[in-house]
């Protein structure tokens, strides 16, 4: 089977790779080549990222 995913740039080294196709909105992926943490967010559709600083909020205490 075809793996189909988004094509996104990491803003830290410039280097692109993929998100899954069906990535949720405000899952964390990491740039694979600098590490760099991002926030998935889909807006209409189209992903793009925020950057993570691990102030997103917690669940529980
Ligand atoms: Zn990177």
């Amino acid at each position: 089977m075809a793996s189909r995913g988004v094509s996104v740039q990491c803003s830290a080294c410039g280097s692109s790779f993929e998100v899954p196709n069906d990535v949720l909105d405000g899952e964390i992926t990491s740039c694979p080549n600098c590490g760099m943490r991002y926030i998935v967010r889909l807006r209409n559709g189209a992903v793009t990222l925020e950057e993570f600083r691990g102030d997103i909020e917690d669940f529980g205490e």
